[in-house]
C-alpha cells in the first residue's frame, strides 16, 4: 500500500502543523496520518523499508517530545480517535484519542475512567506510562482499567493483547511505556460517574513542614474516594505563591474533606459538584523557560522527606507537586502489569524554572537541589521524566520489570523499531 495519501512532507501547506507537538517542533521527513490499522502497518514498513527512524504520536506531551523526530516518520494517529461504548460499561477508545474529548463523551453515558488532568494529553500515550488520575485511590492507574489493545506490531500484523491474548503483550503495554507496538485501539471498564466534588482549599504559607505532615497524615486514613495533590507553589507570572490542595471526592459523602480544612489555616476553597469531564483542564501555555523537572516515588512520606521537599521549595524558583497515592493503586499486585512502584505512599514532582540563557552550572545547581527529594524515592514515573540517562531509565522499572520487559521486547520488536521512547533495549 502506498502512504502518499496520508503523508505530510516539507514544503505541504499542513508541514508546520504536522511538525508541532505540545513538547515543541522537528523537522520529520514525513508525518503520516493513517486512518485504519492497515494504513498504520503501511507507515510502519515505509520506515522500516527506507532505514528510517521512527516516532510514534498520541497527544504529543511527551517532554522529551518522543512524538516527534528530526529526519525520520512521524506516525501521528490523531485520525484514530474515536470512542465506542461496548456495553457493561466498556469502551473502547483510539490509540490518537485525548483525554478531554474521551472524557466528555464517556460523560454522555454517566462513564469516567480515571485517567490523568489534562485535556489534551493522549489517551494511550498516559495509559502505557501509567496514568495517575484524579480518581486513582478509587479506581487505580488509567492502565489498571485496561481491559485490551489493538495492537499493530513492528512486523506489520494486527493483534489483539488481553489477559487471555497474548498475555505477556497484554501486562508489557501496562506500564512499558510504549515499546511494544503501535496502539490503535484500548478497551477500558469505564466506571458509573456522572459528576465529583472537585476544587482546591488553599493554605496560608506558614509552618510548611506542619502542612506538609498533617496533609499525609490525614491522607494515611482517608477514604479510597478522596484524592488529593498538595502543590507548593512560588510566584509565577501572573500567579502568587502559595500552598494549594487540588481535591478530588468521588463520593456523596463530603465527611472526608473535613479532616483537610485543619492542616493549616485556610486562605481560600473552592470546591464543586462537576461532571468528571469539567474537572480536566489545558495544562499552561510553553513558557519562555527551562524547567528541570523531576519526579519520585517515596515509600514512605516521612520527616527527612517533607524537610527535604519544604527545603527545596523555600530556596525559591520551584513548584513541587506531591500527589498522595494508596487506596486501589496499592492493592494491586506489583507483578500483574509493568508498572510496579506499588508500594510508593506517594509521587513528589517538582520543576525548576530558569531562564533560557540558563548556564549548565544553573542547571547543575537546580538538579542537586531536586536530588535531595529525588534521592529518596524508590523510582520514578515515565509519564513525567524529562531527561533519559541510563539512571532515569532505570529508575522507571525495578530489575525483575526490566528483565521481563526485555524478554518481551526480544519476541514483538526485536530490531528496536519503536524506539523513540524511554527505551527498553531487547
Ligand atoms: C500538561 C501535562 C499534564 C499531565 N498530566 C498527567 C496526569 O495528570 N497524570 C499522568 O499520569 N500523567 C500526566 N502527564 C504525563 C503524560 O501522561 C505523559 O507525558 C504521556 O506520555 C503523554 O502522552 P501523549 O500521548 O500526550 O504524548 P506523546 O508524546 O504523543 O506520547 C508519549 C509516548 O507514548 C508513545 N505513544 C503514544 N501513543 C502511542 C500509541 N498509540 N502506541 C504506541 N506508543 C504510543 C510515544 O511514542 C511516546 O513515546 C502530563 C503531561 C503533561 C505535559
Amino acid at each position: 500500500m502506498t502512504i502518499d495519501h496520508i503523508a505530510v512532507r516539507p514544503g505541504d501547506a499542513d508541514y508546520e502543523a504536522a511538525r508541532t507537538t505540545k513538547s515543541g517542533t522537528a523537522n520529520p521527513s514525513v508525518v503520516l496520518f493513517p486512518t485504519s490499522t492497515d494504513e498504520v502497518a503501511a507507515s510502519i514498513s515505509h520506515a522500516r523499508a527506507e532505514g528510517l527512524p521512527l516516532a510514534i504520536r498520541n497527544g504529543g506531551h511527551n517532554a522529551l517530545n518522543f512524538g516527534n523526530i528530526d529526519d525520520g516518520v512521524v506516525i501521528d494517529l490523531s485520525k484514530l480517535a474515536g470512542v465506542e461504548v461496548l456495553g457493561d460499561d466498556r469502551v473502547r477508545i483510539g490509540g490518537g484519542a485525548t483525554w478531554g474529548p474521551a472524557a466528555a463523551e464517556l460523560g454522555e453515558h454517566g462513564l469516567a475512567i480515571s485517567s490523568g488532568d489534562t485535556i489534551s494529553v493522549g489517551v494511550a500515550g498516559l495509559t502505557q506510562a501509567g496514568g495517575f488520575g484524579w480518581m486513582l485511590r478509587k479506581h487505580g492507574l488509567a492502565l489498571d482499567n485496561l481491559l485490551a489493545a489493538e495492537v499493530v506490531t513492528a512486523a506489520g500484523e494486527v493483534v489483539r493483547a488481553s489477559a487471555t491474548e497474548n498475555a505477556d503483550l497484554f501486562w508489557a503495554l501496562r506500564g512499558g511505556a510504549g515499546n511494544f507496538g503501535v496502539v490503535t485501539a484500548l478497551e477500558f471498564q469505564a466506571q458509573p460517574v456522572a459528576t465529583v466534588r472537585y476544587g482546591m482549599i488553599e493554605f496560608a504559607l506558614e509552618d510548611l513542614d506542619q502542612l506538609v505532615k498533617g496533609w499525609v497524615e490525614t491522607m494515611r486514613v482517608a477514604p479510597d474516594d478522596l484524592t488529593t495533590t498538595l502543590a507548593l507553589r512560588p510566584a509565577f507570572g501572573p500567579f502568587p505563591a502559595g500552598a494549594i490542595l487540588f481535591v478530588c471526592l468521588a463520593s456523596d459523602d463530603t465527611s472526608a474533606l473535613e479532616p483537610l480544612r485543619s492542616i493549616g489555616t485556610v486562605v481560600a476553597e473552592d470546591i464543586g459538584e462537576r461532571p468528571y469531564a469539567e474537572i480536566l483542564e489545558e495544562g499552561p501555555p510553553p513558557q519562555p523557560v527551562l524547567p528541570v523537572v523531576g519526579n519520585t516515588l517515596v515509600e514512605s512520606f516521612d520527616e527527612s522527606v517533607i524537610h527535604a521537599v519544604t527545603t527545596a521549595y523555600e530556596l525559591g524558583g520551584r513548584v513541587v507537586f506531591m500527589r498522595y497515592l494508596g487506596g486501589t493503586f496499592a492493592r494491586v499486585d506489583p507483578s500483574a502489569t509493568a508498572f510496579a512502584h506499588r508500594s510508593a505512599e506517594a509521587m513528589i514532582i517538582s520543576a525548576a524554572f530558569m531562564p533560557e540563557d540558563a548556564t549548565e552550572d544553573d542547571r547543575v545547581e537546580a538538579r542537586k537541589v531536586w536530588a535531595t527529594i529525588g534521592d529518596q524515592g524508590i523510582g520514578s514515573y515515565a509519564g513525567f521524566l524529562g531527561s533519559e540517562t541510563p539512571e532515569d531509565i532505570a529508575a522507571l522499572w525495578p530489575p525483575a520489570t526490566l528483565d521481563r520487559l526485555r524478554r518481551i521486547k526480544q519476541v514483538w520488536d526485536p530490531d528496536n523499531t519503536f524506539r523513540r521512547n524511554f527505551n527498553i533495549v531487547p
